[in-house]
């Protein structure tokens, strides 16, 4: 893994806090110098800075340029496990925009292992893994739901995914359930779900302890949303959360509220068919129902989301998706009052 200087993670903070709207939030503070030592581990559930109501936090730019470099040189190590995933989640984080995909595997993120993205394979792998889980001290990202039902399915060298989970848990300092699979169940939950699939939280329950745990639904989530908290994590603590144990500053609020189309919906503007202008309430948008900062954060590096694509939201974010039949992708002749 190369290594940055200073200068450049301050430049890729600087991009990373506008990219991710907190650049409005920042404190001034005294700048820390290049040997600012930071803390591999992440600070106590208590400790945020957050003020406002979607908690932006107050950060300085050499901060999250510290808490960049201690994720690229191992300093703050992370591991990432898949359960019942399609690795959706992987794919989205590889599309971040900050910096570009190649990037972020060879300088700026040390992740000790990752199922499709280690360079290492096989035995050597899974020596990796035991390793980093033996030393303990590290970010534990899981993606995907657990299957409860099957005890020894996903298996990673011999052992099965809910006793490497249970394992692996046991030694993080913070653990974050990726996507709406690993925070609520998702896909691989949908009725009948024959492999139990459960989320990562309701798996791990008591086991948990004091260790915390974040929730980072989405179907996949936004690669901004795990940046910005391991981030968080590594220089604030964990962020004020929702009821569902996600971030305030990104599952804050509700997607309608802060939609372009939120006028045409006040003023009944409604779209009758797909490609028709107007708000897409009668084409079955979930947009009113489901948390999330998609109608300003925007995908595909910030560039459109769904609505504005012409889609309804399907509600990816939300605790029933899929696995609710109340809660289909696509409702039709949904009235509006
Ligand atoms: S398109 Fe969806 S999110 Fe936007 S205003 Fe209409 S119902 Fe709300
Ligand atoms: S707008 Fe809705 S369906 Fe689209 S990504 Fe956001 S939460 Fe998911």
């Amino acid at each position: 893994m190369s290594q940055m200087p200073r200068r450049q993670f301050l430049k890729l903070a600087g991009s990373l806090m506008a990219s991710l709207g907190w650049l409005a939030a920042c404190r001034p503070g005294p700048s820390q110098t290049a040997t600012s030592a930071v803390q591999p581990t992440p600070a106590a559930p208590q400790a945020t800075q957050s003020s406002d109501r979607t908690g932006s936090p107050i950060l300085t730019v050499p901060e999250v340029a510290d808490a960049l470099r201690a994720l690229s040189n191992g300093q703050a190590a992370l591991l990432w496990l898949h359960g019942q995933a399609c690795s959706g989640c992987s794919v989205s984080f590889l599309n971040a925009a900050y910096p570009d995909v190649a990037s972020v595997l060879t300088q700026h993120i040390s992740v000790d292992y990752h199922a499709t993205l280690s360079a290492a394979a096989g035995l050597t792998a899974w020596q990796a893994l035991n390793a980093r889980v033996t030393a303990g001290n590290y970010l534990l990202v899981v993606e995907g739901a657990v299957p409860a039902g099957i005890p020894g399915a996903c298996q990673v060298g011999d052992e099965p995914f809910t006793q490497l989970l249970t394992r692996a848990a046991q030694r993080a300092t913070a653990i974050v359930a990726l996507g709406t699979c690993a925070a609520f169940g998702g896909v691989p939950a949908a009725p009948p779900n024959p492999t139990g699939a459960i989320s990562v939280a309701k798996f791990l329950g008591t086991k948990l302890g004091h260790t915390p745990l974040i929730t980072l639904p989405g179907c996949p989530a936004h690669p901004d949303w795990l940046v910005g908290t391991l981030v968080h994590l590594l220089k604030a603590g964990v962020p004020p959360l929702t009821e569902d144990l996600s971030p305030a500053m990104f599952y804050g609020a509700v997607i309608h509220e802060r939609c372009p189309q939120f006028h045409q919906y006040n003023t009944g503007q409604y779209a009758r068919f797909f490609g028709d202008s107007g708000c897409l309430f009668n084409l079955g948008c979930l947009g009113i129902r489901t948390y999330a900062d998609c109608s300003i954060r925007r995908w595909n590096n910030h560039v459109n989301w769904c609505v504005e694509a012409g889609a309804p939201c399907i509600g990816c974010a939300r605790p029933e998706f899929a696995a609710d039949p109340a809660f289909p992708f696509y409702r039709i002749r949904e009235q509006s009052s």
